[in-house]
């Protein structure tokens, strides 16, 4: 059988190659961009009628597609431009890899043996049915070898476990757009339903949930599960959750497919490039072998008991903390007080990082400031949020909003305005990590556990002293285990009691609610016109999420289940502090332990575990 396109519109993938130059190297890697834009010359026919509108249309349709980058995080919307983007970028790259190697090497057969190709998140994931149909269609193969060898180049990097992330395509959509490669993911999808009846013979409903295609969905997870040589998640706990819930059934198929690669982090970009002095104190006691070899890093324990090197780390941080308040004071004119602690709650805005959790903190303070005479704080403390929220999260819109107007409420306050200030930071970006993180005293990390699948903002507060505030999730657990527990704070319900509740169907926030007044007190504020500048119902959706819900969950994400620990882990952290050397010895002993999430030590595991390949 031979396979035919019609009426179908070309369009031409342009790459632009970007050298990636790494560290003290001679030999840059490349990376290939892709441009889309009509081939010239084209439909000569509208043209030749005069008919430019067409042209222009067609013209305009071309170029939209690298026009975007879509800005959603942890959401994945199945919209047509986004299939025709994600379809463009993996059929160039997949036609590029194909003709290279077979330029290189001469036969197409031995593709498995030179190349290797990671499927970072499931935006990729059309590559595979993409290679299958260049290597049928086009380079003459049958079918079993075909899908043997994509078999052998395909792994698959789980990224997150929210369902509301896991590409879904509608399949009229899909089927109308890419009929050949809609065609291609049938046959993989008709052939794996038989390798399901014969594992799961007695269970529809499984085989339902397992399958790639069904209910109008093309299910770009359960293909890559199925077709790739290895899955892996992205931190230890993540992993294990891969392995008992989110692909729990593929597990039992495939049980050697699984494994965990715990993330990591750049050191020349996140310590020596944002943090030079710190770079510079480093290299004045352990020389400069930490940049390429990131066990060097633990050289620096023994130093965590010299007062010396304690008094000069601490300087440090002090003009990090300066160099960052000259910037917010020049960017946002906000004035930031170096000698406060400096608490950082900076990532993209998502309801399962809960910076709603910290509102709710930040409000119990006000709340204590205002109503009761003897509350204090140990030291003024300055709350930093950054955080960018996806165009169309209208929640997470809210809460940037919230943030805001509790920011003027306690600088609305002479007895509040002292104590605490609260500042949120406009377009978090790299270039601005590479100078918040520096200044960072405490590291917020509170994710409802279970739902961060690795995290690695919170790698980078660890490489540059800062010391975590978070729950016992995503790669905070392995943090914990690094550093041990004098010089971490964890709080907080772990996965397995917050799945047990979920499952359950337990929870119910709206008991801690009316049983617990600072609870009640703190979330009250929401609605009952505190907050300056805001129409009165203008957090009616938060209030209500957080007791009633949308649909049945009330408090999705347990933020008033934790409350009351969170509370307690940040009168802790709050109480360590005011022991000034003993405080900056948590610091350095968390930058001595964080050369194992030097990205390095992630890349040799993907190596040695997954790629196989010798390094050079
Ligand atoms: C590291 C980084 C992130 C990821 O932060 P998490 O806390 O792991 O979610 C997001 N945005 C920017 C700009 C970063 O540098």
């Amino acid at each position: 059988m031979t396979c035919e396109h019609r009426d179908y519109q070309t369009v031409l993938a342009v790459p632009h190659d970007m050298p990636v130059i790494g560290f003290d190297s001679h030999t840059p890697a490349t990376l290939r961009l892709w441009r889309a834009e009509c081939p010239s010359g084209f439909d000569l026919h509208s043209f030749n009628k005069g008919d430019f509108v067409c042209m222009l249309r067609q013209k305009e349709l071309a170029e939209s597609i690298s026009k975007v980058l879509y800005p959603q995080d942890n959401h994945m919307t199945g919209r047509m431009l986004r299939l025709r983007q994600f379809y463009f970028l993996a059929s160039a790259t997949m036609q590029c890899i194909v003709r290279e190697h077979k330029k290189r090497f001469g036969d197409v057969r031995t593709l498995p043996e030179k190349v290797v190709l990671q499927i970072n998140d499931l935006h990729p994931a059309l590559a595979i049915p993409e290679l299958i149909r260049i290597l049928i269609d086009e380079e003459g193969l049958g079918w079993d070898d075909a899908y043997a060898m994509a078999g052998r180049v395909f792994n698959y990097t789980n990224h997150t476990v929210m369902q509301e992330a896991l590409a879904a395509w509608p399949e009229h959509i899909f089927r109308s757009m890419l009929p050949r490669v809609y065609a291609i993911v049938a046959e993989i999808s008709e052939r794996f339903n038989g390798r399901l009846w014969q594992a799961f013979s007695q269970d529809r409903e499984k085989i339902d949930q397992l399958t790639i295609i069904a209910h109008d969905e093309v299910r770009m997870a359960n293909l890559c599960v199925a077709v790739c040589h290895r899955v892996n998640g992205v931190s230890q706990l993540h992993g294990r959750i891969l392995k008992t819930r989110t692909f729990r059934d593929f597990y039992v198929m495939f049980p050697g497919k699984f494994t965990a690669i715990t993330n990591g982090i750049t050191q020349r970009r996140w310590l020596a490039a944002a943090n030079p002095d710190l770079c510079k104190l480093i290299n004045d006691h352990i020389g400069d072998k930490f940049l390429r070899d990131y066990s060097e890093l633990e050289r620096l324990k023994p130093l965590a008991d010299k007062p010396r090197f304690l008094a000069d780390f601490a300087e440090v941080k002090r003009r990090n903390k300066l160099r960052l308040a000259e910037q917010v004071a020049k960017q946002q004119g906000i004035v930031l007080d170096p000698d406060s602690v400096f608490d950082v709650q900076a990532k993209r805005l998502h309801e399962y990082k809960r910076q709603l959790l910290k509102v709710l903190h930040i409000l119990f303070l006000y709340n204590g400031f205002t109503g009761d005479a003897g509350f204090a704080l140990p030291r003024p403390v300055t709350f930093l949020f950054a955080a960018k929220a996806s165009p169309a999260y209208w929640r997470a819109k809210s809460i940037i909003r919230l943030i805001n107007a509790v920011a003027a409420l306690v600088a609305s306050h002479p007895r509040t305005r002292d104590a605490i200030r609260v500042a949120f930071l406009e377009n978090y970006n790299v270039s601005l990590a590479e100078r918040l993180i520096p200044a960072a005293d405490i590291s917020e990390q509170i994710s409802t556990a279970g739902y961060e699948a690795s995290g690695t903002g919170n790698m980078k507060f660890m490489l540059n002293g800062a010391v975590t505030l978070g729950t016992m999730d995503g790669a905070n657990v392995e943090i914990f285990e690094r550093v041990g527990q004098d010089n971490i704070f964890i709080f907080g319900a772990g996965a397995g009691e917050i799945n047990r509740m979920e499952t359950a169907n337990s929870y119910r926030p709206k008991d801690l609610f009316d049983q617990n007044e600072d609870i009640r007190d703190a979330v009250s504020r929401l609605v009952d016109g505190t907050l300056p500048g805001v129409a009165a119902d203008q957090f009616q959706d938060l209030y209500h999420s957080l007791l009633f819900g949308d649909y049945d969950r009330a408090d999705r994400y347990f933020l008033l289940y934790d409350f009351d620990a969170y509370r307690a882990a940040f009168e802790n952290v709050l109480a360590a502090y005011t022991d000034e050397p003993a405080w900056t010895k948590k610091g350095v002993l968390n930058t001595a332990g964080a050369g194992f999430f030097s990205a390095d030590r992630t890349i040799e595991e993907y190596n040695r575990q997954i790629w196989g390949l010798r390094p050079v």
